[in-house]
């Protein structure tokens, strides 16, 4: 194929135990998806329906990596999530037939300019400049379900430069990873490459330039990434 600019490149992350490479489609992130984090962003968890928003699969950044710290925000937060890569896709895919769909799990941070966020949430404009930006995906090598299961409960937390920020349970999560694959499949036509960031628990807090935030999901694995 002969392309008028130079081709982007296919998005890859790392597989556990494989030398092949996941090539990343799409990532879906939810909202909202712990009570406790709800409510330290003012809302009352219990009567909203799970929502959607995305990021570009080029924001992704590998484990290990070093960040520059973003444009045009005066206050980075993390958000450390539990990250489902779908081998199958699909649409109106049932609760009962989500796990079939899903190769593996890694461990994310849902990077986010807050202030953008927050002033985009104040007009009532999209959530794009806040959660979209370059660099918002680092993101673990994947591990195959076929290694671990699919893990519904464990630890999941967040250190920054060693010190305690976030610290929940993925038993936690307002919608099962189940049900975030079966409501995501309701909207959008699901495929294999398709990331879902699944939501963070309480704690979230800023990020400074020379930070070292480390991600940790009991049964999943760990994933670390320097803000310079
Ligand atoms: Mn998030």
């Amino acid at each position: 194929m002969d392309y008028v600019i130079p081709a982007p490149p296919v998005v890859t992350l790392a597989v556990e135990g494989d030398e092949r490479r996941f090539p990343v489609r799409r990532i879906y992130c939810v909202g909202r998806n712990y009570a406790a984090h709800a409510r330290e962003m003012g809302h009352d968890p219990d009567r909203e329906p799970p929502f959607f928003f995305t990021k570009p699969a080029d924001a992704l950044v590998s484990d290990g990596a070093t960040i520059p710290y973003p444009l045009a925000t005066r206050d980075l937060h993390h958000e450390v999530e539990l990250v489902v890569a779908l081998g199958k896709g699909g649409t109106d895919i049932s609760a009962a037939q989500a796990l079939d769909c899903i190769f593996g799990y890694a461990v994310g941070i849902d990077l986010t300019r807050r202030d953008l966020q927050a002033e985009a949430k104040k007009l009532a404009r999209p959530w794009d400049v806040g959660k979209a930006f370059d660099h918002s995906a680092p993101c673990s090598a994947i591990v195959p379900a076929r290694a671990i299961g699919h893990p519904a409960q464990g630890r999941i937390r967040l250190t920054v430069n060693g010190i305690a920020r976030q610290d929940g349970d993925l038993a936690q999560m307002i919608w099962s990873t189940p049900e975030v694959i079966a409501h995501l499949s309701r909207l959008f036509t699901l495929a294999p490459g398709d990331l879902i960031f699944t939501g963070t628990p309480a704690g979230v807090g800023p990020v400074e330039r020379g930070d070292v935030l480390n991600g940790q999901i009991e049964g999943v694995g760990d994933l670390q990434v320097r803000v310079i």
